[in-house]
This record gives C-alpha cells, sequence and structure tokens, in this order.
C-alpha cells in the first residue's frame, strides 16, 4: 500500500471536496476532475483505498495481500475504460469446490459435462444438475437486464419489473424470501448451501428473513458485470485503487491523506468541510461535498441523528500464506483446482441455518461456515518471484455469521475462539492439518492475520465492522421516486441517482448510496453524475 506524501490543499475552497479516499470516493474523484472541476480529496488513513487495498502482512515476506476485499464482480467495464485504468480482473475456471466428507462438488465453469458428473456423484441423479443450470440461466439474464442499469438514473420499480420482462425471476427474487425458491428449486442440502452462501456474505441473516435482506445481498452477488461472475484483481486490490488514484491525480485532483474530516457544514449551496490533519484543524470550502464514509458517519459530521439502526458487520476475514498448499481428504481433486474456485466449509443448507441461530442467540457458531480462495493460483503477481518459486501460496478466508456483538465483551478472546473453531472445520476436509502448510515469517510467526468487525471498524472506519457501510438496497426506487423498504426511514441514498441527502449540495459517493456496496465504483460514478448534472 503506497503511502501519499502529507501535503496541504493548495487552494482554499473546491468545486468538489471528497471525504474519503476509498476506491469510490477515487471514482469520483477521477470523474469530476477529468470534467475539468476542482477536487480535493480527504482521506483519513495514512494512504487510499479504504477495503480495497493491498498489503505485506507478515514481516519480511514480499507477498501483497488483498487484505480486506479480494474479488471483483461489480465493477462496470464502463469505468475502468472511461478512466482509462491500467488494471485488469482474470477469470476463475472453477466456480466452486464444496467438500462432503471423502467427496465434494466440484462447479467447473468451464465444463458442464464435468459438472453434470459431480452432481450426479454427489446427490444420485441430475436433477439438481438440471435445477441449477435453470436457476443460473433466470439469474443470468436478470443480471444482463439490470446490470447496465446501475450506472443509469435510479430506475423506478415497474421500470426495472418491466426491463427484466420475466414475472417468475421476479417473484422468485425480489418477492418471496429466497428460501422458498432454493428450496423449491433444490433437493440436496448442500447444494441448497452453496446458492444460498451468496445472499450471507457480508449479511447477518437467514433463508426466510421476511426484509428480504437475503435477496438483496443475492442479487449483488449474480448480477456483476452481467454474469455475476467473481474475478481475480490482477496485482490484487491494491492495483485497483493505485491505478484509480493515478487517474485521479493525473486528471488534476488533490488527495491529502492523514485528513481525519470532523464536520461538513453545509446552506444547501455553499459548504464548509473541517478536518484535522498535519498536527492542526483545517477548514477548506466547497460547492459540493460528496461523502465516500458510510452515512452513519455523515450523520455525524453534519451533527444530526444517525440515519436508521446502527450498522453491525458479521465477518471474519483471514490472511493467510502457505508453504504449500494442503493435501484434501476428498483425493478425487486436485487441491490446485478445489482452492482456485470459492472453496465452501461447513456451509451446507443446515449448517448455515444452525450456525445463524447460535449467532443470533449470542453464541459463537460451533461450526462456524467460511468460504477460502487462493488468488495465487489465479495471479501469482502477488508473490515475489522468489516465493511463487517455491510454491508458496496465499489463502484467503471469509468467516460468515459473526457479528460484531458477539466480539463486544472480549474482542480478543472470542475472536481467537472463533477463528479456532473456524479452522477446525477447514482441517476436517484436509488430509494434513493447516497448521503444517502455514509459512513462518521473518520472526518465526506463522503468516497468519485475522479481522473481526471490530477490527474492521479501529482499522477502515467501516461503521460496527459492516463490509457495505450499511445492508444492501434493492436497485431502484419505489414507484413514488423514494427509497423502500428500511431505507423509507432514512433520509440519505435519495434522488434521481440515489446519491442524495437532504442537502442540494452534499452526496453520499460510497458502498451506502442506493446500489452501493461491494467494489464497483458505481456510486462513486453516480455521483460524479449527480454532480455534473446540477452544473
Ligand atoms: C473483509 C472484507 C472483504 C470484502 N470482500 C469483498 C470482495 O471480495 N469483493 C467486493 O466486491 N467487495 C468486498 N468487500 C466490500 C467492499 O470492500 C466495500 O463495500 C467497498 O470497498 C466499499 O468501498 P467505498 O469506497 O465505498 O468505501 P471504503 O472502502 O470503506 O472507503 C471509505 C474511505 O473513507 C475514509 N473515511 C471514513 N471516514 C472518514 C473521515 N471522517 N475523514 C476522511 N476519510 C474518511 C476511510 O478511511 C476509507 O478510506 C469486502 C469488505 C471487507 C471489509
Amino acid at each position: 500500500m503506497p503511502m501519499d506524501a502529507p501535503h496541504h490543499p493548495q487552494h482554499a475552497t473546491y468545486d468538489a471536496v471528497i471525504v474519503g479516499g476509498g476506491h469510490n470516493g477515487l471514482v469520483a474523484a477521477a470523474y469530476l476532475a477529468r470534467a475539468g472541476r476542482r477536487v480535493l480529496v480527504l482521506e483519513r488513513l495514512p494512504a487510499t483505498g479504504g477495503a480495497a487495498v493491498s498489503t505485506r502482512a507478515f514481516a519480511g515476506v514480499d507477498a501483497r495481500l488483498s487484505r480486506y476485499s479480494y474479488l471483483v464482480s461489480l465493477l462496470p467495464a464502463r469505468i475502468t475504460d472511461e478512466l482509462g485504468l491500467r488494471f485488469a480482473v482474470r477469470r476463475r475456471r472453477i466456480s466452486s469446490y464444496t467438500p462432503r466428507g471423502t467427496t465434494g462438488l466440484l462447479v467447473d465453469a468451464g465444463d458442464a459435462g464435468r459438472t453434470r458428473e459431480q452432481f450426479a456423484a454427489l446427490t444420485g441423479s441430475d436433477r439438481d444438475f438440471e435445477a441449477w443450470q435453470r436457476f443460473y440461466g433466470m439469474t443470468r439474464r436478470v443480471a444482463e437486464a439490470v446490470f447496465p442499469t446501475l450506472t443509469e438514473p435510479l430506475p423506478s420499480r415497474t421500470a426495472l419489473q418491466e426491463r427484466i420482462g420475466d414475472p417468475a425471476a421476479w417473484e422468485a427474487l425480489f418477492e418471496r424470501p429466497l428460501g422458498e425458491t432454493v428450496e423449491a428449486a433444490f433437493a440436496d442440502d448442500l447444494v441448497r448451501g452453496v446458492v444460498l452462501t451468496d445472499a450471507l456474505i457480508g449479511t447477518f441473516t437467514h433463508a426466510h428473513d421476511p426484509s428480504l435482506r437475503q435477496n438483496r445481498c443475492f442479487l449483488y452477488h449474480v448480477i456483476g458485470g452481467g454474469t455475476g461472475d467473481w474475478d481475480v484483481p490482477v496485482g490484487g486490490m491494491g492495483a485497483f485503487t493505485d491505478a484509480l488514484a493515478d487517474a485521479a491525480r493525473a486528471a488534476g485532483a488533490e488527495i491529502v491523506t492523514g485528513a481525519e474530516v470532523t464536520a461538513v457544514a453545509s446552506d444547501g449551496a455553499r459548504a464548509e468541510v473541517s478536518y484535522e490533519g498535519d498536527g492542526g484543524g483545517h477548514t477548506v470550502g466547497a460547492r459540493h461535498v460528496l461523502v465516500n464514509a458510510a452515512p452513519h458517519t455523515l450523520a455525524r459530521l453534519l451533527g444530526e441523528p444517525a440515519p436508521g439502526p446502527a450498522p453491525e458487520g458479521a465477518q471474519l476475514k483471514v490472511n493467510m500464506l502457505l508453504s504449500r498448499l494442503p493435501r484434501l481428504r476428498d483425493t478425487a481433486v486436485d487441491p490446485r483446482e478445489a482452492f482456485a474456485g470459492t472453496f465452501h466449509i461447513a456451509e451446507g443448507y443446515g449448517q448455515l441455518a444452525a450456525a445463524y441461530e447460535q449467532a443470533a442467540a449470542g453464541v459463537l457458531p460451533s461450526a462456524p461456515p467460511s468460504e477460502i480462495y487462493c488468488h495465487s493460483l489465479t495471479d501469482p503477481s502477488i508473490l515475489a518471484p522468489e516465493l511463487a518459486a517455491r510454491g508458496v501460496h496465499t489463502l484467503t478466508l471469509f468467516g460468515l455469521h459473526a457479528p460484531a456483538r458477539l466480539f463486544a465483551a472480549d474482542p480478543a478472546g472470542a475472536k481467537e475462539a472463533l477463528l479456532a473453531a473456524t479452522l477446525a472445520q477447514l482441517d476436517a476436509v484436509l488430509a494434513e492439518p493447516l497448521a503444517d502448510c502455514l509459512l513462518t515469517d521473518a520472526d518465526g510467526k506463522p503468516c497468519l492475520e485475522a479481522k473481526s468487525p471490530l477490527d474492521l471498524e479501529r482499522e477502515v472506519g467501516l461503521p460496527g465492522g459492516h463490509i457495505f457501510h450499511r445492508d444492501l438496497s434493492w436497485p431502484y426506487a419505489d414507484d413514488d421516486g423514494d427509497l423502500h423498504g428500511e431505507r423509507d426511514r432514512v433520509t440519505y441514498a435519495t434522488g434521481r441517482w440515489g446519491v442524495g441527502t437532504p442537502y442540494e449540495n452534499v452526496f453520499l459517493c460510497g458502498a451506502g448510496a442506493a446500489r452501493g456496496g461491494g467494489v464497483s465504483g458505481v456510486p462513486g460514478h453516480n455521483a460524479a453524475m449527480a454532480v455534473l448534472e446540477k452544473a
């Protein structure tokens, strides 16, 4: 993560001051600067990127790990093209692998025949494979219709429904709890679990939640790029945000790091942004303020009541380096294939429900569900050549159903206990203990770091450690022009682009905006469009 030399803003006032230099703030900065606006980005951390960064996390080991976010799906090619970014993603051939005892289910995106055989061997028939083909054919058609709308003005509910043009798909994804559809379509518990995980990543909920937050989370996991594929960022997440920072600067934007914004005051036409940095307090003037920080943070900066309930993250992120890939109990699959895709652990449908119930009741799940993935199998460029030559690999683990509240009383103890229980689930499907495969760093310590929601709040400023800043929203406005559901109670993320606030000149440009969440650049793009449209 390159550190930016601290410096002071060059001007007393700007066309746009952007609060936060996460990837969305940088996207907004690049668009506005390219349109000739005078732009200042204020970032509280020593470097830009927010939750999309690469880090050398272990002493003396030259491996640039995507410390927080790690796969890309929701980033429209249009944004990389329009900003001229030198950044690429690489498709994974293996979509997923899910072990069950000494067997498992390998989904090979490049070989339907092989995948059919895998389903038949696991479930005893072609039934679930055919259901799988139908179900993901349906989500793909929805993706083709919905994804292009993300960078257009927010459609009404009716307009989006018409654009999708498939009443059964609308019913399944937008109207009924996803659990009903999954249970009707699939018979096997493991297959049902593999489908449901996309509804639970970064969202503490269950299959039958009447609020449908699981459906919204699922939707964002299957529409990316119009295909739903999750791709590997070549060079790691930091390569993306570094390219964005370069593009923003090249277009004339100023980026000041180590600058924590403490207040935003606006009369709707002009604004003042106060920040702490370089040993003192400062204020700059702004025609527009774009806020990359979460809506809860924006409320605090404006001195207003919090918008809705406090966000709460619910995941454990673990970054590891391995001296070699572990062998699997399932000898029919090559670890190089199993770990290249998304490797599901303890994510059967019943296991997911049980873990949710335990966590909701205030105890750590006894069999914590998680998914893991090896970046370096698809893109070894994040490893020093010497490490790659030795067969070193990265391992990224994302654990579900770990809400922040479980860590409140004993942050370190709870994290240690959850980590141990999570790794035990992984060990149960390996033919050798993971500990035997961990690389050691220059201090002789195992290359493993774990981040709870509390760590994410402290390190990245995600409120409650919520990876999407707050629960994801539907990608439409209600037909009365407002946002809907939980956001009816919320005053932010309104207007034509879903980025507005009660102040005419203050916009959300981060994950908490409508259609925000994930590494997408979408809310950054949309906030920039909202500003440019006004001027
Ligand atoms: C562990 C983890 C794994 C994830 N995995 C994935 C994944 O694989 N794929 C995916 O698409 N998404 C993933 N996500 C979600 C994704 O990373 C986020 O939704 C996305 O990065 C949000 O981007 P953003 O630019 O809107 O906000 P952020 O990345 O949160 O950036 C906001 C920036 O604002 C700064 N800031 C906050 N307050 C202030 C202030 N007062 N003054 C100045 N600066 C301030 C912060 O320091 C930060 O740099 C993951 C997130 C986490 C945490």
